[in-house]
């Protein structure tokens, strides 16, 4: 099957998204048959890990690197050199960049492309590469580790297969993370995957946006339900090229999106605070910083009096207004304008008064 008729069927490299989403494969062939959408990914970022996979594999390349990519490389052919020996496949065959088949009969139904595997009888071996910055799944979490677990199992009708995820670019404790799948586990992974194909070749299988599906979906410049939620993106828009009107759109979203943030924020703290592990230790309760105050101003100038002369204890000293004129209310007895009037004249050029900046606000009805 040539590599470019796989855009043709589903891809174990979009397992996240084509189980959040079901309806993204379609969409976006539909989008690739019309041209609208390219078949591979040009980012920068893309491109990167393009070159830092070939490094990393041994295949040709031209760049020249920088010391990071180096050292970056270097870690990932150590730690493969090392895992390969350890799990008992150090002399075996090497397979690297190959695309797998799913077939169901004579009919291909799904592939994927692993970075490198090895098969040693009934036993497998997978290991992915991630170079990107941003952390991903362990390798026991994995969906598209899983997916390929499932097409190496199939491919090889395997006993059990480690899978492994290599991140060098992320914290230590996170660069190597290992899986065993039993051939229970195996059998799972392939009728997991078999049900997000019939879940997604439904007609009409639903389009589900959010961000994780949408984030490297190649439809979301075109997609409807992207569009609606996006805030959802990789980046920012360019804000001073938005119309106005596209402006007052966004600004719109913000303030759902507030609410949501300061919501989910909220629920995660007490998620945390039950139970510190709750989240994975993705997201965590940093331990408060130490803050200190002064809970009475006249004890702490009394202590100070014989450091401090009065002006000195006044020039650190931070009076509010609005405590100043509760203060002043109850030792005048004096109200409303009669206590402003009182007070501003008492204080008379020390009452400095300013205009803050004008603010953004809302009116629902527009
Ligand atoms: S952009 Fe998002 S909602 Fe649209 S098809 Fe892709 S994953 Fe689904």
């Amino acid at each position: 099957m040539p590599d470019l008729e796989r855009g043709k069927f589903p891809s174990g490299s979009y397992a996240l998204r084509d189980r959040l989403c079901p309806g993204a494969f379609a969409y976006c062939s539909q989008l690739s048959e019309s041209g609208e959408v390219e078949a591979e990914d040009s980012s920068e970022d893309a491109e990167e890990g393009n070159l830092l996979h070939k490094v990393w594999l041994g295949q040709p390349y031209e760049e020249i690197l920088t010391d990071e990519q180096e050292w970056v490389t270097n870690w990932a052919r150590t730690e493969t050199a090392q895992i390969l020996n350890h799990a008992g496949f150090g002399d075996c065959l090497r397979h690297v960049e190959k695309r797998l088949w799913w077939h169901e009969g004579p009919t291909p139904i799904a592939s994927g492309k692993l970075d490198l595997h090895c098969v040693l009888g009934r036993k497998g071996i997978i290991i992915d590469g991630k170079f990107g910055r941003a952390l991903v799944d362990p390798a026991w979490g994995n969906l598209q580790l899983a997916r390929y677990n499932a097409l190496l199992s199939k491919n090889y009708q395997l006993d059990s297969c480690t899978a492994v995820i290599l991140q060098p670019r992320v914290g230590v404790e996170d660069r190597v993370t290992i899986v065993e799948y039993s051939s229970d586990e195996l059998r799972l992974a392939v009728l997991d995957w078999k049900q997000t194909l019939v879940t997604q070749a439904l007609p009409f299988a639903p389009r589900v946006p959010g961000f994780i599906q949408c984030n490297y979906c190649p439809g979301k410049a075109f997609c409807p339900e992207a569009k609606e939620t996006s805030l959802i993106t990789k980046k920012p828009p360019s804000f001073p090229e938005l119309s106005n009107a596209d402006l007052v759109w966004f600004l719109d979203r913000c303030k759902l999106a507030d609410r949501v943030i300061a919501a989910a924020k909220k629920e995660a703290r007490a998620r945390l605070e039950a139970d510190p592990e709750a989240l994975g230790g993705r997201w965590f309760l940093k331990k408060g910083r130490r803050k200190r105050t002064i809970a009475n101003a006249n004890t702490a100038y009394g202590r100070m009096q014989g450091v401090f002369t009065p002006e000195q204890f006044a020039s650190v000293a931070k009076i509010q207004i609005g405590a100043l004129e509760e203060a002043y209310k109850k030792a005048t007895g004096l109200k409303g304008k009669a206590a402003d009037d009182g007070l501003t004249e008492l204080l008379g050029d020390v009452l400095e008064v300013s205009l803050t900046e004008p603010s953004l606000n809302y009116a629902p009805s527009k």
